[in-house]
Parts: C-alpha cells; sequence; structure tokens
C-alpha cells in the first residue's frame, strides 16, 4: 500500500435480530418458510394497516447499545425513509433517522503493534428489512417474497475511524462477537444476517479533508471485506496517481475476481425525504429499563478473557481460543465448575473436544461428550488414576458411547499400574532383555533412558505410571 495516502473507513453493519416476530407485526420471523406464507397487512403494507413496535428489539437494541458504550436515548422517533422497489410494497422503509436509540458508542481493538485503538460507534438504530426478489434463471420475470419484509434490524454505524483493512476487520469481528454473545443475532454472514457496508476513501497524509469515498456493498464474509477493501484503496490510488479523480459511487464486490465495480453513481443517489413516521409514537425508554436491561446482560468477551488470564491463571491464547465462542466458554466453564484445575480443562476443550468436534463437522452445543462426563474423566487424571495417554483412549470410547470415564476405565482395565512392585517386575525383564543398551546407558549414553521408558510403558500397555517408570528405571539402570 503506498505511504503517500491515509487510508480511511467507516463500516455500517445490519444487524438481523433473533426475534420470534416481525419488527412491527406479529408475524414470524423463520427463515426458509413458503414465499408469502408469513404476512399479514402490516408487513405487506396495505393502506390503512397500522404497524406497533416489537418490544424485544428496543430492548435487543439498548443491549447492543449498552454493550458499544452507548448512550441510550431518553426517547427516540421512527421515520419513513422514502424509496420505491418491487421488495417494498409501502413505498417506504421504517428507520430511524434524527433521534435513534443509541449514539455516542465505540470499541477498543487491539492493533498490529499490539496496542489498542478506539473506533467510534456514530449510532445504532432500528429498522425493518425489506422483502426479497427473486429473478427466474431464464430471464422470463421475477417474483417477490416479502416473509422478510418487517424483519428486524439494527444498522451499527461507526465513525470513520479506521486506517486499514486489517482494522477495519478487527472491529467488525468485535461487533460480530458482541452480538452473538448477547444472544440478539446469529451472526451468519453468509446468509446475511450480518451484513456489512463499508466506505473507503483516501487523502494524502497531513490533509484534513476526507478524500471521496466508495462504497462497497454486499460482502459476505471477513476474509472478503478485507479484500474488498484493500482492493479498493490500491483503485483509488491508481486513479488518483493517474491524474483522475475518485468519484462518490457505490461498487460491488466480486468474490471470484476479487476486484470491485461500479453499481451505481452520485446522480442516481437517492433523496429520502425522511419525515417522523405519524403511526408509530415516539420510544420513550425508562431508566428503570435500562437499568434492568443492564443487569441481565451476560459477561461480554473482553471481560471473560480478562477474568480467564487473571483469574483462572490461563494464557492469552487459551483465554482467546476458549471465549472465542460463548457456547464454547459455557462448555468449558461447566466442566470447570465441576472440576478445579482450570488449565486441564482447558487443554482438554481445545484439544479433544475441539478435534473431536471439527472431525465430525458438528457444534460445542451438540458434543456428544457433557462437560459434566468430561470432568469426570479429568478428575481420573488428576488423582492418578489415568495417564494423560490412556485418557486420551477413555475419551474416544466416550464420544461414542453415553457412558461415564470410571465405568470405561473400569471395563477396559485401564488403571494405571502405581503399584512399584509391578513396575519393578517388568523393568528387570526389560533390563535383563537388553543388556547391551544397559552398557551403553552406563557408559554415558543418556538418550538410551527413552528407549527404556518406552519398553517399559509399551509392556505394561501404557498403564504404567510415568513418574514411577523414570525414576525406578533410573535407579535400577545405575545398577
Ligand atoms: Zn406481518
Amino acid at each position: 500500500m503506498s505511504s503517500r495516502y491515509e487510508v480511511v473507513i467507516g463500516l455500517e453493519v445490519h444487524v438481523q435480530l433473533l426475534t420470534q416476530t416481525k419488527i412491527f407485526c406479529g408475524c414470524s420471523t423463520r427463515f426458509g418458510s413458503n414465499p408469502n406464507s408469513q404476512t399479514c397487512p402490516v408487513c405487506l403494507g396495505l393502506p390503512g394497516a397500522l404497524p406497533v413496535l416489537n418490544r424485544q428489539v428496543a430492548e435487543y437494541a439498548i443491549m447492543t447499545g449498552l454493550a458499544t458504550n452507548c448512550g441510550i436515548a431518553p426517547r427516540s422517533i421512527f421515520a419513513r425513509k422514502n424509496y420505491f422497489y418491487p421488495d417494498l410494497p409501502k413505498g417506504y422503509q421504517i428507520s430511524q433517522f434524527e433521534l435513534p436509540i443509541c449514539e455516542h458508542g465505540w470499541l477498543d481493538i487491539a492493533t498490529e503493534e499490539g496496542g489498542e485503538k478506539r473506533i467510534g460507534i456514530t449510532r445504532i438504530h432500528m429498522e425493518e428489512d425489506a422483502g426479497k426478489l427473486l429473478h427466474s434463471d431464464d430471464g422470463s420475470g421475477s417474483q417477490v417474497d416479502l416473509n422478510r419484509a418487517c424483519t428486524p434490524l439494527l444498522e451499527v454505524v461507526s465513525e470513520p475511524d479506521m486506517r486499514s483493512a486489517d482494522e477495519a476487520i478487527a472491529y467488525l469481528k468485535k461487533l460480530h462477537e458482541i452480538v452473538k454473545y448477547l444472544g440478539v443475532c446469529d451472526g451468519n454472514l453468509e446468509e446475511g444476517s450480518f451484513r456489512c457496508d463499508a466506505n473507503v476513501s483516501i487523502r494524502p497524509w497531513g490533509q484534513k479533508e476526507f478524500g471521496t469515498r466508495a462504497e462497497l456493498k454486499n460482502i459476505n464474509s471477513f476474509r472478503f471485506i478485507k479484500q474488498a477493501i484493500e482492493y479498493e484503496v490500491e483503485r483509488q490510488i491508481e486513479v488518483i496517481e493517474d491524474g483522475g479523480r475518485v468519484v462518490q459511487e457505490t461498487r460491488l464486490f466480486n468474490a471470484d475476481t476479487g476486484m470491485t465495480r461500479s453499481m451505481r453513481g452520485k446522480e442516481e443517489a437517492h433523496d429520502y425525504r425522511y419525515f417522523p413516521d405519524p403511526d408509530l409514537v415516539p420510544l420513550v425508554v425508562s431508566n428503570d429499563w435500562i437499568e434492568t436491561v443492564k443487569q441481565d446482560l451476560p459477561e461480554l468477551p473482553e471481560a471473560k478473557r480478562t477474568r480467564y488470564q487473571q483469574d483462572l491463571g490461563l494464557s492469552d491464547y487459551d483465554a482467546e481460543v476458549l471465549c472465542a465462542e460463548r457456547e464454547l466458554a459455557d462448555y468449558f466453564e461447566a466442566c470447570l465448575a465441576l472440576h478445579s484445575n482450570a488449565k486441564l480443562c482447558a487443554n482438554w476443550v481445545m484439544g479433544e473436544v475441539t478435534r473431536g468436534l471439527n472431525t465430525d463437522s458438528i457444534a460445542i452445543t451438540d458434543c456428544p461428550v457433557s462437560a459434566e462426563r468430561l470432568a469426570g474423566l479429568l478428575k481420573r487424571i488428576d488423582d492418578s488414576t489415568i495417564s494423560n495417554k490412556i485418557a486420551k483412549t477413555v475419551f474416544d470410547a466416550m464420544w461414542g458411547s453415553d457412558q461415564a470415564a470410571d465405568a470405561i476405565i473400569e471395563e477396559k482395565g485401564l488403571k494405571q499400574v502405581t503399584d512399584t512392585g509391578a513396575i519393578e517386575a517388568i523393568i528387570d525383564e526389560i533390563i535383563a532383555a537388553n543388556m547391551g543398551q544397559v552398557e551403553e546407558y552406563r557408559g554415558g549414553k543418556e538418550k538410551v533412558f527413552g528407549f527404556f521408558v518406552g519398553q517399559v510403558m509399551k509392556a505394561s500397555k501404557g498403564k504404567a505410571n510415568p513418574a514411577a517408570v523414570n525414576e525406578l528405571l533410573k535407579k535400577k539402570l545405575q545398577g
């Protein structure tokens, strides 16, 4: 990237809310039903139908606002955003304009240099989604499905505070993690539940005014967003270096070519003629309501990571991995509640459990080994009933059955041999059979020690207590 220019990025994120019903009517928001089966006069935009705000939507907006350090407006207003499109039967979208529910928030992101940077959030407002157009493959016509019309969205608008594609992605991932932790959005980028538009411009270093920006739309993965921004920055630099001017326009990213192309220019930009919707009363949010929501907020990822490091003594890396998904952290904590060794618990959740889930392509919420059963297994490692290695065998057996660790250990006879007499007997046999190596060891070739440990473990079918084996072997080999 050319060092002559500073990159300026602002992001607008549409967050689809996980409510059971739509924002202004009682229709279901379920995905994948027959077209137009989840509609009523309100979301069909029939004349005379009156919208009523879904309380859950407002509550989710307040939760998101609090989690992103926004102020919650005591009074906010719904406005009509007027434009025509076949998937918008009313001829306007109900949104918020002058008085949104949340304003002046921020998120801190980690920078590449290891520091922190604060990204401002201008506002968060509530709005309804439009329907969906289905175009026939042969070009013979289009149909409209209004099941999605009136489903609730939050639009989270950032300040133009980001200076690289990496910063933009760090901000997006943080916001994504928060809405998923809050349970207000499923966070599925591919299905469009978390959609991002990026405003990108460049300016010579030191210049105060922003350059002309291009808006990148419809990008459905973090990787593509990064690619699209990086491509767009290079494109704008080239335009300017060639003596041209960047024009304000909306551009689409093509994932196949990795390039953006113009969709519509400024001359086609809409004048939405916003005005307050006379069908909806102002939304008044009391302090009591805000306090109640605040009390019920779940622990957020950042606070959780800090707690894992400070209170549980886990590393940065462990805390990062375990807190990436709230469900994984919940599983870890359920196991930890029954077992006090946090590090062992973390290792198993990040190791065997995650490996099993990846292999079988299942989510942690469907993990065949419950946190309770895992805790039962870890207890047997801690009290030296089994070695860590044998525990993996037990774990595999647990994965395919409902049995508890103890039952499997008993049934398969996997109890660790700690009886020194039994171990000594094995060692004596091994030594007698390998006198050559014994001489080598005694002659100073200490590497041979590993060979003996391996032989003893093998002869005991992995059940000999490794610490006891080491200690006894040393004694016997010294003669
Ligand atoms: Zn409806």
